[in-house]
């Protein structure tokens, strides 16, 4: 995919500056990627396949971005690939009372993929540490302890057979206001133009602030960030697809095998 990395090693500091959202590798235009893009959804979908016939690893998902960022784009383009059957998707919006009413990471664990499984998390965990930061949602001692108890639940959940990967969709400031103004003169975008994104990208700052701390205090060997050039909507696509395929391919996994003697039924 060319030379820019998409992640640093666990305990680097990631600053969003060194990370160009406009780069799209060694690719010049969407035509150019089409080839490479085609063959990684079509691998997912057979590791998709293999993962649910051996019913004992499970993949998790995490889509994070600022508003427009393409969390939705990515999901149809890419997720889409996989068997329904077996990926589930999850939108975490505002929690509700019930939600707020326990600890932060209770509606989280309760949508983790069973084995077999793809889960996708749409925003997750980690707005407990954005818009809860950034927003003053809660206090600093509130907030601050969260980074570790996200890393406790990961590990927990990779102890447990489920391999997690966290993509983090960069867009330049320049390019979320293109796409804020396309929502508002679209007629089919119209209905996701909501004011109160304008209030969110005053605070751009922060919040690309809170995504560094995010993404330097989690970023760990079993469940690594990835920060994903995504001005250009081809390239995001490909470089998520392709860090899904080398994911899924590290996970060993296998068609279970088949009932013994197989052969010595007769199937009329
Ligand atoms: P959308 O992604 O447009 O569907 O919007 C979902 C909204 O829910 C975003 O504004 C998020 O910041 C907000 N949200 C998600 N999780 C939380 C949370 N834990 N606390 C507060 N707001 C949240
Ligand atoms: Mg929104």
């Amino acid at each position: 995919m060319g030379k820019q990395p998409f992640t640093l090693p666990p305990g680097s500091k990631f600053r969003l500056e060194e990370f160009d959202p406009g780069y799209t590798g060694k690719y010049d235009d969407d035509d150019d990627a089409k080839k490479d893009a085609k063959e990684n959804l079509k691998r997912l979908y057979e590791l998709q396949e293999m993962m649910y016939a051996q019913g004992k690893r499970a993949l998790l998902i995490v889509f994070q971005g600022m508003d427009t960022s393409g969390k939705d784009g990515v999901i149809k383009d890419v997720v889409g690939a996989f068997n329904p059957q077996g990926a589930h998707i999850h939108s975490f919006k505002v929690p509700n009372s019930e939600e707020l009413a326990h600890d932060y990471l209770w509606r989280v664990h309760k949508v983790t993929p069973a084995r077999g499984t793809v889960g996708v998390f749409n925003r997750s965990q980690y707005e407990d540490v954005l818009v809860v930061r950034v927003a003053k949602l809660a206090p600093k001692e509130v907030w601050s302890k969260r980074y570790d108890h996200i890393n406790d639940f990961e590990r927990l959940l990779s102890d447990c057979g489920v391999s997690i990967v966290k993509f983090f969709l960069h867009i330049s400031s320049e390019e979320q206001v293109e796409r804020l103004r396309d929502r508002q003169e679209t007629p089919s975008k119209q209905w996701k133009f909501s004011p109160g994104d304008l209030d969110v990208r005053k605070q751009w700052d922060e919040y690309q602030r809170a995504y560094e701390d995010a993404l330097t205090l989690c970023n760990t060997e079993h469940a690594p960030w990835y920060v994903i050039p995504a001005n250009r909507k081809w390239y995001r696509d490909l470089a998520v697809s392709t860090i899904l395929v080398q994911t899924m391919e590290k996970m060993d996994l296998r068609y279970p095998d088949p009932v013994p003697n197989i052969h010595s039924y007769s199937v009329e």
